[in-house]
């Protein structure tokens, strides 16, 4: 089976010569294979196309896609969004009394496959021109787990209550105090108990649009949990918040579970692992297909992500393996210090920040933890020559390329011209080509305007602008946010890549355990009173450092047998309780 998709977002016809169609060697002997439709994009005929690739590789902006696919998938169509558009193959079935989990890349129908669910939008089997009745859809479903389910949903006998990806969004839809909202949909609880059990109190009666983005996402997730439904979905519940607050949210939404059907789309993979059940990977083309492969238990759903390869179905979905060591890095001790600091202060009205006295090496990757509001950002800033320091200084003939936690597309251009602004010469270079473009994979997003990326697409290409620039240090806050856990495995892999070849330091900030063990040669952590006094410690070796944050966090991890790989120990477990009493709380084993 042969499908045609016509990335709408990539293409521009008024700035190609219609190359889809006037190559088209169907076209040239008179059968009509593309047409420019009214919007002046083509309309390929999955009919009489013969998927010869010549406008794949003509069309200038990478527009078009034709893919093969098995042909027993053609009568596993759930949607698809009119002609040469997305398409999404199989659906995954909420269970009562489970979390189940949803893990795959971005763009490839995650979000949609939540609309269908929740009865926002109907099934149409691909027949998106006469599309058939949600009568016709139970029947064509009848007798399976997703028709029994699809039934009580039209029947108003499942309410779903969800919790949306864009929780940024909320002040344009939601006006007023936090309260005001919440007390809309106070069904299971009120809203001081909410506020109570995510942390909210502080900022109850504050108005939406003065919320930081993890108060948002909590004031989102507490939406959803105070409402009484059957069905809950969260759609990425982690963005934004710190590892203490993505653990409470996983307890509380697997509480709700043993009662409820759980539905959750989650990128950090530890969480995912600690949170869920069961996952669906799925798989298939960004913007163009998604397939729901058959449930696994999470760890085998995360191992079999890792791997790359779903042995059941044959299907390899990623070159590589990602791999974990068990044992720390080597010590960095032996490299040249970059930067020595002394203890600085840096005061404001409401809030105080320590920095204890410190030492960056060359061709050190420094990972940052803590909690939010804890100061992170301002020792960075400190660092990046933003914020002054109040007391002590920082030896501003180091270099420091910056890329700060909120990217505003702040440049009037195409990706392609912001590179070329930036540092032209590097741009050219195949290091770049190799060592950063194609990783990251920027080549599809240089005909983009910036101002029209995506949260994901901003942050990989604000993350290679930062590595692009000439410098000694490199200070990322927060790079794997809007990321997907491949983005997120290969951004880690890139930072870190780059930083050895050059020769140079990088400072990452960031919350996900998975990111920061694989890009980390060592550790800052940061403790204190979040909103009133911060202090940063280190930089640690990685054994010590994630040891001293993770005590305070109070979780333990072990590691999977098959790859390694980071896994948080349930709560009071033996290995949890041995591994607290022997201080070790995350390279256990080595
Ligand atoms: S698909 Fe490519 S060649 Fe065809 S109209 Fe769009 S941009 Fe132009
Ligand atoms: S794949 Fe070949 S036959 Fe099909 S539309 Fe493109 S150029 Fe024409």
């Amino acid at each position: 089976m042969r499908i045609a998709v016509l990335l709408r977002d990539h293409c521009q016809p008024k700035k190609c010569n219609s190359e889809c169609r006037n190559y088209c060697p169907k076209v040239r002997t008179g059968v009509e294979a593309v047409v420019i439709g009214d919007s002046g994009r083509p309309v390929i005929s999955e009919e009489l196309c013969v998927g010869c690739g010549i406008c794949v590789h003509k069309c200038p902006f990478e527009a078009i896609k034709i893919i093969g696919l098995p042909e027993e998938l053609k009568s596993e169509l759930m949607h698809q969004y009119g002609t040469n558009g997305f398409r999404i193959y199989r659906l995954p079935v909420p269970k009562k009394g489970l979390v189940t989990g949803i893990l795959g890349p971005n763009g490839i129908g995650k979000t949609t496959s939540i609309k269908l669910l929740s009865g926002e939008e109907v099934p149409n089997f691909g027949e998106y021109d006469s599309p058939p009745s949600k009568e016709q859809v139970l029947e064509r479903l009848s007798g399976t787990e997703l028709g029994d389910y699809l039934t009580k949903v039209y029947a108003g006998k499942v309410r779903t209550a969800l919790k949306p990806q864009y929780v940024d969004k909320l002040p344009k839809v939601a006006k007023g105090v936090v309260r005001e909202l919440l007390s809309k949909v106070a069904e299971r609880m009120s809203p001081d108990e909410a506020a109570e059990l995510l942390d909210l109190q502080e900022v109850i009666d504050r108005p939406l649009d003065k919320l930081s983005g993890g108060e948002l996402q909590r004031v989102a997730i507490a939406a959803s949990l105070m409402k009484d439904a059957d069905t809950y979905f969260f759609d990425e519940p982690s963005s934004y918040l710190d590892i203490y607050q993505r653990i409470k949210v996983a307890r509380l939404i697997q509480s709700l579970a043993e009662e409820k059907q759980v539905v959750v789309i989650e990128h950090d993979l530890a969480i995912l692992d600690f949170l869920a059940d069961n996952a669906y990977l799925v798989y298939g083309s960004e913007g163009a297909y998604g397939i729901f492969a058959n449930p696994r238990q999470v760890r085998i759903a995360i191992n079999t992500y890792l791997d790359g390869y779903m042995r059941e179905e044959n299907i390899r979905f990623r070159d590589t393996q990602i791999r974990f060591e068990s044992h720390p890095p080597r010590d960095s001790q032996l490299t040249a210090h970059l930067l020595d600091y002394d203890r600085m202060e840096c005061d404001f009205k409401q809030f105080k920040l320590r920095v204890e006295p410190g030492t960056i090496r060359i061709g050190e990757s420094i990972g940052v933890v803590g909690p939010n509001a804890i100061g992170k950002t301002t020792f960075v800033k400190m660092l990046a020559g933003v914020q002054e320091p109040t007391l002590g200084s920082v030896d501003r003939s180091v270099k420091v390329s910056y890329k700060p936690q909120y990217i505003a597309p702040d440049f009037d251009g195409t990706v392609l011209e912001l590179f070329t602004a930036t540092n032209l010469e590097f741009f050219q270079s195949g290091f770049f080509e190799s060592e950063i473009a194609h990783p990251l994979m920027l080549r599809r997003l240089y005909d983009k305007n910036v101002n029209n990326l995506s949260g994901g697409e901003l942050q990989r290409v604000a993350v290679a602008i930062c590595l692009s620039r000439e410098a000694d240090m490199y200070l990322l806050d927060e790079p794997s946010a809007y990321l997907d856990s491949n983005q997120r495995m290969e951004a880690a892999k890139t930072v870190r890549r780059v930083m050895e070849k050059r020769g140079r330091s990088a400072l990452i900030v960031d919350h996900d355990i998975y990111f920061l063990d694989m890009v980390s040669d060592s550790m800052m952590v940061f403790d204190g009173i979040p909103g009133r006094e911060g202090r940063a410690n280190g930089p640690f070796e990685m054994r010590e450092g994630m040891n001293m944050f993770l005590k305070n966090v109070d979780v333990t991890f072990r590691r999977d047998n098959d790859t390694n790989r980071p896994r948080i120990n349930k709560p009071g477990s033996r290995l949890d309780r041995e591994q607290k009493e022997m201080g070790e709380y995350y390279y256990s084993g080595a």
